[in-house]
Order: structure tokens, then C-alpha cells, then sequence
């Protein structure tokens, strides 16, 4: 887990397994087709059943499995039966199946994105290209308090979706219903009618309740009122998350609200977009991830999540990086820190930062490939198996059998994100081939056009789709 590899180190690591990998299927082609001279199987000996051939729809063969565990990549093959990963590694097909050759491709599961504000642009039909080239298969929208005002209209109501969706309540949202006058903290009657619309919302889906505690009028919320509501979330499930109350001058206090919030209400965290905003505040990650470590060891279930950008979209205006690109790569190397994007889509699909069209290339390109400061099989359980565990999903984020078949294949010499600060809406390259649901969304490099999406709910219902426990990290 720790080796660093450099790309060079990488794709000469890849040759080698691939080498490796069809030498050991060539030889189990020869061992079943030809017959075993005397010397390899004594007469006495009865030889191992042969295992029954699986049917698949879909089989990725060849590719190098990151299966998003975090544990080694490996050669093998995937397979595919309806919406559900059939079987992994070393097995053999029934006769029938759609062969994708992904010799040279790595193949993981797809990404999931916790912190966006893409659900009306998803919900309304967004084809979401940008995100399927990226590799990303699910988001979590109602990040930063802003959410859709009825959660279970919205969710009703969606007929097509590119993607998998899951949403959060906002804070603002239930603010603005709740607290008619503006400028004044809340009362103890409407917090009351808070906690009844976010448990309306949680009973409807909601995966959570989202705040910004930055902006108005949301920073009127005293610590004690979002702990009133976060005890809902204990009801109900659902995890807190927060952007907090300062990302500069402030942010050790903030973090340190978060926790307490979290603690005294008992319920997950999920820490929006850490940053060390501002010049005078580089260096300060190292406190803020300490602060993390502190309240996991006294057992807070407390994970952030991270873009990999120096500027916010604060920034876009003055051209100036805000964030040190090392506190940015402390917080991407850390255990409880995945990635997220912060992306944000216009209903025609533009965005005015690049991250919506490039972070998790530029993540694998620049900080894994190319630079090694995050291993390959850790980078794709940043953005897979941990953000799938945040959100309660059992059975998406990893590649093993029974779990959903939303599938990337990218090609690792050419993997990179395209958009930029001048020209945010340019489409990554190198992702090859994605599935969403067992169905084939990208196809050779490109989309398909297909809608496979599903709407995704969160909170207790979460247990009684657990297909099978989550086995490793
Ligand atoms: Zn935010």
C-alpha cells in the first residue's frame, strides 16, 4: 500500500504482469485442451473437478483489476451478468459472451463523487459525458446546504439519468421553510420544524443533511441547532455533511465545530472539500488532518474529501491559486480523506471550474501516474470503495462478485484531464470504456448515449439491500 511508482515504473510493472498474465491463461488454455502426459497426472490421482463455465453478458478481458479494495492490481478477467459482476480474476465463461478486450486497460469500478451540485442538470435528462469520461458513474448531490426543496418529488420525478443519484437535504432548504423572517437565528419551534422536514427527507432518500456554513444566512446556525438536527440523522441514518464554518483564517475551530457536532450527536461526518484557504493559512492541513486522527481515535466516524486543485471557485476570478498544492496532496495521501469534485453543471452541462470535467483524470495523470505520490490502488479506492462505504452502498465501489456493474476501463498512458481554468469544459481523454448498471455507457472512447443511471436512496433502507459484507481494505 505505501510503495510509491513512478509511471515509468508502472507501465514497465503492467508490461511485465501482462506478460505474466497471458503466460498463465495460455497455459490453462493448453492444460484443458491438450491431454495430461502420465507424469502429470498419476493414474491413481482423480483430477479436480473442472468448475462449471459462468454465463456472462459482458466479459473485460485481460485488464489489469484494481478492484478498488486498495489491495494489489492484478490481471484477470470481469464478468458481467445483467446489472451484477459475476465473476473476477480467473474463471471460465460459458460460450456467448460480449468479449472487451482490455489488454493494456486498467479496470476498476466506477467512481463516486460525494460532493456535487449536479442533480438538476442530471435529474433533467444531462447526458453526462463529461462525467462519463471521466469515469465517474455515481454522484451525491444537496451539497453545501443548497439541495432540491422536496426530496421525494425530486426523486419521483426523474425519468432518465446517465448516472447513479443520490441527494442530501440542504440546511438552507429547510431553513428557508422553517424560518420565514430573515436575518435572525432560529427559534426553538421552527429548529422543531427543521428536524420534521429533514426526517420527511431522510423516510424520501435523503442520504444525509448537507450544510455551508459559510454563506448566508446559513452561518446563523449555532452549533447546538445542527446538533438538534443531526439527532434526526441518528434516527433516521444519514451522515452530516458539512462545509464548514471557515476555510482560512478560522478553519481549526471549524473543524473542531464539525467534530463536536458530530460526537455529540453520534453520527458519521463527512468534511467538505478540506482546504487551507488563503496564504496565511498554508501549512495548517497538517493541524486540520491531526484534528481528524484525534477524533477517529476516540472513535468519531469522520472522513473528508478532496479536489485536486490549488484553486477554488473563489478563485476563478483572480487567476490566483488559494490553496498550496502541498496541503492539497497531505490531505489526498491521507487514510480518511477521499476524492471528491465539487462539481457543478448549468443545465447545459457547462461549468465554470475545470474540476467538473477533470479532477479524477488529473488525479490518476499528474498526482498517481505520473508523480506517484498516491499509489494506483490507492487512488481508485479514494474514489470508489471509500466514498461507496460513506454513503452505505454495499454493493457498489468494489469489483467482486454480486455488486453492481458500474465499470470503468481507462488506458494508463493516456489517462488525462483536458479542461482548464481558461477552458474548463474540455472532455477528459483515456477512458475507454465505462458501464453503468451492466450497460455500456462508453464505448471505444466513446458515449453511447445511454441512460443506465439509477436513483440511489440512503439512511437505514441501505441495510436491507446489503447483498454480501464489504470484505477488505
Ligand atoms: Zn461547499
Amino acid at each position: 500500500m505505501t510503495t510509491h511508482i513512478t509511471r515509468r515504473q508502472f507501465l514497465l510493472g503492467t508490461g511485465s504482469l501482462l506478460a505474466l498474465g497471458c503466460a498463465s491463461w495460455l497455459g490453462l488454455v493448453a492444460g484443458r485442451t491438450s491431454p495430461a502426459g502420465p507424469e502429470q497426472t498419476p493414474a491413481a490421482e482423480v483430477p479436480p473437478p473442472e468448475p462449471s463455465p459462468i454465463p456472462c453478458h459482458y466479459i473485460f478481458r485481460h485488464g489489469l483489476i484494481v478492484d478498488g479494495s486498495g489491495g494489489k492490481p492484478y490481471l484477470g478477467d470481469l464478468g458481467i451478468r445483467g446489472d451484477r459482476i459475476v465473476a473476477v480474476g480467473d474463471f471460465r465463461a460459458a460460450p456467448g459472451a460480449v468479449e472487451i478486450d482490455a489488454r493494456g486497460l486498467v479496470v476498476c469500478p466506477g467512481f463516486i463523487d460525494v460532493h456535487t451540485h449536479t442533480e438538476d442538470y442530471l435529474a433533467a435528462g444531462g447526458r453526462a459525458e463529461m462525467l462519463l469520461l471521466q469515469g465517474v458513474t455515481t454522484h451525491l448531490g444537496g451539497n453545501c446546504g443548497s439541495s432540491v426543496k422536496d426530496v421525494g418529488a425530486f426523486l419521483s420525478g426523474i425519468n432518465r439519468l446517465a448516472i447513479n443519484l443520490g441527494i442530501l437535504a440542504g440546511y438552507r432548504v429547510l431553513r428557508e421553510a422553517a424560518v420565514t423572517q430573515e436575518g435572525r437565528r432560529a427559534r426553538a419551534n421552527e429548529v422543531a420544524a427543521m428536524q420534521e422536514k429533514l426526517a420527511g427527507a431522510l423516510k424520501e432518500g435523503a442520504f444525509g443533511l448537507s450544510v455551508g456554513l459559510e454563506y448566508w444566512p446559513q452561518y446563523l446556525a449555532t452549533t447546538q441547532e445542527l446538533v438538534e438536527l443531526c439527532q434526526v440523522l441518528k434516527e433516521y441514518g444519514g451522515f452530516y455533511a458539512t462545509h464548514i464554518r471557515s476555510e482560512g483564517d478560522r478553519v481549526l475551530e471549524a473543524v473542531k465545530e464539525a467534530i463536536e457536532i458530530g460526537e455529540r450527536a453520534g453520527v458519521p461526518v463527512e468534511y467538505s472539500h478540506v482546504k487551507a484557504a488563503g496564504q496565511r493559512n498554508w501549512g495548517k492541513m497538517a493541524l486540520v488532518l491531526n484534528l481528524l486522527d484525534e477524533a477517529r481515535r476516540s472513535g468519531l466516524d469522520i472522513t473528508a474529501d478532496v479536489y485536486g486543485y490549488t484553486f477554488s471557485s473563489n478563485d476563478l476570478g483572480s487567476g490566483r491559486s488559494s490553496i498550496k498544492e502541498e496541503d492539497m496532496l497531505l490531505a489526498l495521501k491521507h487514510p480518511a480523506v477521499m476524492v471528491g469534485s465539487d462539481s457543478g453543471l448549468d443545465e447545459q452541462g457547462r461549468a465554470v471550474h475545470p474540476r467538473a470535467y477533470g479532477n479524477y483524470p488529473r488525479i490518476l495523470r499528474r498526482y498517481c501516474l505520473d508523480q506517484g505520490i498516491i499509489t494506483l490502488e490507492e487512488s481508485v479506492h479514494k474514489m470508489t470503495l471509500m466514498p461507496a462505504r460513506r454513503l452505505g452502498l454495499n454493493d457498489r465501489g468494489l469489483l467482486a462478485e454480486g455488486y453492481k456493474a458500474d465499470v470503468v476501463a481507462f488506458d494508463p498512458e493516456v489517462i488525462t484531464d483536458k479542461a482548464t481554468r481558461p477552458n474548463p469544459n474540455q472532455m477528459a481523454i483515456g477512458v475507454r470504456w465505462v458501464m453503468v448498471n451492466g450497460q455500456i455507457a462508453v464505448k471505444e472512447g466513446q458515449p453511447t448515449g445511454c441512460f443506465a443511471g439509477e436513483v440511489l436512496k440512503g439512511g437505514r433502507r441501505l441495510l436491507a439491500i446489503n447483498h454480501r459484507p464489504v470484505a477488505t481494505s
